[in-house]
């Protein structure tokens, strides 16, 4: 009973952590605790096979989200067993060659630590890029992998073929970017595969293209038969060189596994020398038809294995715990470190979550502490190293005032963490203020953290409408602002008026509602004035806002402060509506959900025209929908639809519909 027990513990945990890593991208665990909790349930259900259901993470790939259409592999992507020692591959390779009672070839490459992604060319011609999901079906982001320049839209030659390859964010665009979003308020990604995948996975494909991503490419599978004639995996990478592709340098034709533990000793400290994040190496069985002889497992290719570099954590000493005010008023804790080497860079502070976080490791200032760094670039504290003087040191406790303001901090019902109960605080000001200057807000670049702190100590703004309200001559009056840059920053401010009405609604910084939300708010309710009068009951009536969202968005729109916010707003020219030019009323209270790819027009497009038709788009089908417009290729809302009887539409029926 215990077994089971642990079984079933291990597999709720596991599917937890696939969930906010594959879809939330915010993995809660480090890949090397969440390899832990893999290996000691694969060990469990070996041991005891009754208890292994269908339904186990160890018989699945990943996880498929329902943020894009989805798009069913023509050939299916597997995962990959791993291990973190030497030996575990060693009796991977005695295991191979034993069936061929022979020393096998085998290839090295750099595990790259991004995402799998599978592209499609018809003639030459790169025609779809879908994301592996859970291996048999994935999402279709093609559109977001054309703003990609590693990836090549026509090849050398017309050849058909699927290429698969791992898409990645080097790590000083990593950095840059989380410092960015740190400044801004934004999310901070954990680590270079996290933000390569939220960058991909963007519905907007501009900000996919603001991103600095890039691709590997590691397998094929030529469709020509003048192709198909590769013995070697070697061979075929080198093919895919002269079609165009990106393949990664520092891959190795080797004869044995004593070559292989080479090769894992050379690349275990030369990694970090690299720009990009890598997390092991992958070996391969060179030789094409003994991999197709040797075949899969549910989950993984038995010819083909990873090492994984085990994490590095080092001892340091905690100097401080610093607090900063964020802009919801949330107050984090950050460990001040004496500075320490750790994968391949000097670190002196590191992440400590939050004070629950700080109070279930007992981490007291001045203790020792491990820390490692989470897939290698984020620091984090991990736990305290005992020590006689551990004990003699005070428990830390936490803050009672505002690290800013020195207003009192107190807890919000529901949510981890302290908060400044101070709606002036002047932390909490300024970061609502670099929030509403963000690029995903009215995206004021010349506006940044430093002009913004000075302005507002200079009490030359309270809160984001005054910034509309200076001349260019007052910027003149900041640190190393001469006449030139004062005008910029003055034209950067004005142009933003012109922002759209969902850029605006996600400025406002109303709690819960990001730049997703305010999208699909802002498609039912097109202006300020349609916000300010929505009901409790209509706002939660919207799909995709939730009862909690519909309550902050109302209690927004209905607090005096907020009001006056919005009319000097309006007094100054910034009341962009999202009312589309009205054609005619035929598709008047009628519903839409679109799936797949249309012939003539982008989906975007098409939400367009239903809206200026008087009709209206959802982004699941369900009973309330009239009807699914749907292109090639549609996925499992086409099922839906057909199982609950809703009307389904070629693009055909709908050109007609509107004519
Ligand atoms: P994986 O990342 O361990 O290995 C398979 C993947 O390696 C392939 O799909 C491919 O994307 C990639 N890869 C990179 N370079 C490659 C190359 N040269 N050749 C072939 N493949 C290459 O497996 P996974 O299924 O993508 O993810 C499982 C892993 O993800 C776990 O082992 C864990 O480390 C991590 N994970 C972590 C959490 C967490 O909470 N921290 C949750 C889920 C998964």
């Amino acid at each position: 009973m215990e077994i089971l027990e642990r079984i079933n513990f291990l597999k709720d945990e596991i599917n937890k952590s696939n969930y906010e890593y594959y879809v939330n991208e915010n993995p809660y665990l480090t890949d090397f605790e969440y390899d832990s909790l893999f290996a000691e349930l694969k060990e469990l259900e070996e041991k005891y096979p009754m208890f292994r259901t269908p339904d186990s993470p160890t018989q699945r790939v990943g996880s498929v989200s329902e943020k894009f259409f989805p798009h069913k592999h023509k050939y299916r992507l597997y995962s990959l067993d791993n291990s973190y020692n030497a030996e575990d591959l060693e009796k991977w390779y005695e295991r191979v060659c034993k069936e061929y009672n022979k020393e096998l070839e085998l290839v090295c490459e750099l595990k790259i630590d991004g995402l799998a992604i599978a592209l499609t060319y018809e003639n030459g011609i790169f025609v779809r890029g879908v994301t592996r999901g859970d291996g048999v079906t994935g999402e279709d982001i093609t559109q977001n992998l054309k703003t990609i320049k590693a990836i090549p839209l026509k090849l050398f030659e017309p050849k058909n073929l699927e290429v698969r390859g791992e898409i990645y964010m080097p790590k000083s665009s990593f950095e840059k970017l989380n410092q960015e979003a740190l400044q801004n308020g934004d999310k901070v990604f954990a680590n270079p595969r996290n933000a390569a995948s939220g960058s991909l996975r963007q519905l907007d494909s501009t900000i996919t293209a603001k991103r600095d991503l890039s691709m590997f490419t590691y397998t094929a599978i030529f469709e020509d038969e003048t192709d198909k004639t590769f013995k070697t995996h070697y061979d075929s990478i080198q093919r895919l060189k002269e079609l165009g592709f990106k393949v990664n340098p520092n891959i190795r034709l080797v004869k044995n596994i004593k070559e292989v533990i080479e090769y894992l000793h050379e690349w275990d400290s030369k990694r970090f020398e690299l720009d990009y994040a890598t997390d092991g190496v992958v070996i391969k069985v060179n030789d094409i038809a003994i991999q197709k002889d040797l075949g899969y497992t549910a989950r993984a290719p038995k010819w083909a294995t990873a090492f994984k570099f085990p994490p590095e954590e080092v001892k340091t000493k905690l100097l401080d715990i610093e607090l900063n005010t964020g802009k919801t008023g949330v107050v984090t804790p950050v460990a001040v470190l004496e500075p320490v080497q750790l994968a391949g860079s000097t670190v002196s502070r590191a992440s400590l979550h939050n004070f629950d976080e700080i109070k279930r490791l007992d981490i007291r200032i001045g203790d020792d502490v491990l820390i490692m760094k989470a897939a290698e670039i984020i620091p984090k504290v991990i736990k305290v190293v005992e020590s006689d003087k551990h004990n003699s040191l005070p428990q830390y406790q936490p803050p009672t005032k505002c690290p800013s303001c020195g207003a009192d901090l107190i807890e919000k019902e529901g949510q981890v963490g302290l908060y400044c109960s101070n709606p002036d605080c002047e932390s909490l000001m300024c970061a609502k203020i670099e929030y509403w200057a963000s690029k995903e807000a009215m995206d004021i670049d010349k506006v940044g953290p430093s002009v913004i702190q000075q302005l507002y100590e200079k009490k030359m703004i309270s809160n984001p409408v005054d910034l509309y309200k200076l001349l260019p001559q007052d910027f003149m009056m900041l640190d190393l602002i001469q006449e030139k840059s004062a005008s910029n920053i003055y034209v950067s401010i004005q142009e933003s008026k012109t922002r759209p009405l969902n850029r605006l609604v996600t400025a406002l910084g109303i709690r819960h509602v990001g730049k997703e939300t305010a999208d699909i708010l802002t498609g039912e309710f097109p202006s300020i004035e349609d916000l300010k009068n929505a009901t409790l009951e209509q706002l939660s009536q919207v799909e995709g806002i939730g009862g909690i969202i519909a309550q902050s968005i109302y209690d927004y729109f209905h607090n005096e402060n907020n009001l006056k916010l919005l009319d000097e707003l309006k007094e100054l020219g910034i009341n962009p509506s999202a009312k589309a030019s009205k054609v005619s009323d035929k598709l008047s209270g009628k519903t839409f959900v679109l799936t797949g790819t249309l012939e003539n027009m982008t989906r975007d497009e098409a939400s367009e025209i239903i809206k200026s038709h008087g009709g209206k788009t959802s982004s699941s089908v369900s009973k309330k929908t009239d009807y699914v417009l749907a292109g090639t290729n549609a996925g499992s809302k086409l099922d839906k639809a057909q199982n609950l009887g809703v009307i389904i539409l070629t693009e055909n029926d709908f050109l007609e519909m509107i004519k």
